[in-house]
C-alpha cells in the first residue's frame, strides 16, 4: 500500500507559502515565513501523539489531566534547507531531539550523497520526523529515511513544504510505511530537478546564497 500523503490546506499555511513562492520576497522574510510554516506543520504532524493522564494540583484542586507520553520525539532535518523548517518546528516542540542528516545533490546525477549524520540515542523508541522543505526528485528524502531506518527508527514521518508528483511517487515506492505531510504538491520537476512552479532553491533563498 502506498504511503499516505497529508496535504495541509490551512489558509495560513497556503497564504504564507504563496508569499514565499514570490521571487520578490527577500531572504529575511522568506526565513521568517519558513519558520512560521514549520510551526504550523509541526502542529499537524503531531496531532495524534499519545497522551496519558497525570494527577496535578491546580491552585484550587487536584485533577487528572493529559500530558505527552513516551520518549521525546526526534526531528531529523536534511541539511541545509531542512534547518529552516525544523527551527519553526522546534519553536512548538522545544524539547524534541534533533538528528542532523547532511546530504547534497550530485549536480550531474541528482543522486543524494551523504556527508554528515548524527542522531540521538534510543531512536527506535522515538517518533522521528524527517524534514526537508522540498520533496523534489525524492532522492534525498529516500536516502535520509534509509539512514534513519538503519539507525533503528521504526516510527517515521516525512514533512515537506512543497512536493513534486515525481518525488511523491519515488518516496512511496521506497518507503510505503512513512506518511508524507506537505503544504502543496506542484505540477512537475524540470530537467535540473527543480519543482515547477515551486519557489526556487530553498537553501539559497533561506541563507541568501546563490
Ligand atoms: N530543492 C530546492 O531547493 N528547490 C527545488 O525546486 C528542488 C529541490
Amino acid at each position: 500500500m502506498p504511503s499516505e500523503v497529508i496535504q495541509i490546506r490551512h489558509p495560513l499555511v497556503q497564504h504564507k507559502l504563496t508569499v514565499m513562492r514570490d521571487k520578490s520576497t527577500a531572504t529575511l522574510e522568506f526565513r521568517r515565513l519558513m519558520r512560521e510554516i514549520g510551526m504550523l506543520l509541526a502542529y499537524e504532524v503531531t496531532r495524534d501523539l499519545e497522551v496519558a493522564e497525570v494527577e496535578i494540583d491546580t491552585p484550587l484542586e487536584t485533577m487528572s489531566a493529559p500530558m505527552l507520553e513516551g520518549k521525546k520525539l526526534c526531528l531529523a532535518p536534511i541539511l541545509r534547507a531542512g534547518l529552516g523548517l525544523a527551527e519553526g518546528m522546534l519553536d512548538l516542540i522545544p524539547s524534541a531531539r534533533v538528528a542532523h542528516i547532511g546530504l547534497y545533490r550530485d549536480p550531474k546525477t541528482l543522486a543524494a550523497v551523504e556527508y554528515y549524520m548524527k542522531a540521538p540515542d534510543l531512536i527506535d523508541e522515538r517518533m522521528v520526523i524527517v524534514v526537508d522543505p522540498m520533496l523534489a526528485t525524492g532522492n534525498s528524502a529516500v536516502a535520509a529515511v534509509d539512514r534513519i531506518k538503519e539507525q533503528g527508527a521504526n516510527r517515521i514521518r516525512f514533512v515537506a513544504l512543497l512536493a513534486s508528483p515525481e518525488g511523491v511517487d519515488r518516496f512511496h515506492a521506497a518507503h510505503a510505511d512513512v506518511p508524507i505531510y506537505v503544504a502543496a504538491i506542484d505540477r512537475q520537476l524540470n530537467e535540473k530537478g527543480y519543482i515547477l512552479p515551486g519557489l526556487g532553491d530553498a537553501g539559497d533563498r533561506l541563507y541568501g546564497t546563490r
